[in-house]
């Protein structure tokens, strides 16, 4: 008999690209990010941040 080792992937919590807002510091998914680009260079904001900011 023999015995298979099954190597178990490690998955991390998070799923999918996220990335970080510069203004609430809070990572979110890419759709949720909007680029400024009234700012130079232009700067990366949430969804949140943004509408904030209009
Ligand atoms: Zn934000």
């Amino acid at each position: 008999m023999t015995k298979e080792k099954i190597a178990k992937k490690k998955e991390s919590k998070e799923k999918g690209i996220t990335f970080q807002c510069k203004f609430c510091e809070k990572f979110k998914a890419l759709e949720e990010m909007i680029l400024l680009t009234r700012f130079s260079p232009p700067l990366v904001a949430c969804r949140a941040c943004e509408k904030r900011m209009s």
